[in-house]
């Protein structure tokens, strides 16, 4: 029995990190073509660095809330489970879940522009802005796919395959609207899978979900731990 659990920033919510088109979403106060493009980066680094420092500023104080622990809980307990997650805040790993897809790339990852290098740097705030390559001098942007950017092709490929093995596929805390992430709900079912949903709001994906939890992702999740086990059994 494969599982397969996708997130997007909905999942994040309870542990305080505003989503992108939510009530609260970061869009409201930020015009995402002023900082989520490489356009944007390349006009005003130092701008779009702000904004990345805050946010990560904002990560680094926050907890994994019990939505990303029962996901974490499902890996330990069911043999063949995956996540794949948009989210680029790195929660799910710091709860310590480990088979996970990241669709997005991560916020803690830089990358020279100049000469490729790319490594981790947890520093926050960062001692300076925007921050400089080591080995070349080179301008450092942020390790997350931005708007007009292709994703990683191994996690892409990777994320279709586990959604296309899928025999359930839980949707958890994403708006379903951002492409090409937004077509592996489709893929799953398309492929036999059970899709579930856990989101307050209605999506797109809502029409094509076998169950539906419209509630937040730590109590809609607990339920769908507890259909699972009651319907399968521990080993999923
Ligand atoms: P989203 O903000 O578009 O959607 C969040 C969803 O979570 C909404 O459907 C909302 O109803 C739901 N939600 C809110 N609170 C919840 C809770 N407590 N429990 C469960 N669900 C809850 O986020 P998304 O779907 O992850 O967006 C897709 C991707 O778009 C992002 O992962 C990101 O990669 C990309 N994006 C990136 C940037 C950027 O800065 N690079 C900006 C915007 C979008
Ligand atoms: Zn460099």
């Amino acid at each position: 029995m494969r599982i397969v659990a996708f997130t997007g920033a909905g999942i994040s919510a309870e542990s305080g990190i505003p989503t992108f088109r939510g009530k609260d979403g970061l869009w409201k106060k930020f015009k995402v073509e002023e900082l989520a493009t490489p356009e944007a980066f390349f006009r005003n680094p130092k701008l779009v660095w702000e904004w990345y420092d805050w946010r990560r500023q904002l990560i680094a104080k926050a907890e994994p809330n019990e939505a990303h622990k029962i996901l974490v809980k499902m890996e330990e307990e069911f043999p063949d489970f995956f996540l794949i997650t948009q989210n680029v805040d790195g929660l799910h790993q710091r709860a310590g879940s480990k088979k996970v897809v990241e669709l997005h790339g991560n916020i803690w990852k830089v990358r020279c522009v100049d000469c490729g290098q790319e490594s981790y740097d947890y520093r926050t705030p960062l001692p300076e802005i925007p921050p400089r390559c080591e080995k070349c001098g080179g301008l450092l942007r942020p390790g997350v796919v931005w708007f007009g950017e292709m994703l990683p092709l191994d996690a892409l490929e990777e994320a279709y395959r586990l959604s296309r093995e899928a025999d359930i596929f839980i949707v958890i805390g994403t708006s379903g609207v951002v492409y090409p992430a937004a077509e592996l709900p489709y893929v799953a079912k398309e492929h036999g899978a059970q899709v579930m949903e856990v989101n307050p709001e209605k999506t797109p994906i809502s029409r094509i979900a076998d169950i539906i939890y419209e509630e937040k992702a730590s109590t809609g999740l607990k339920k769908v731990y507890e259909y699972i086990k009651e319907k399968y059994g521990s080993k999923g």
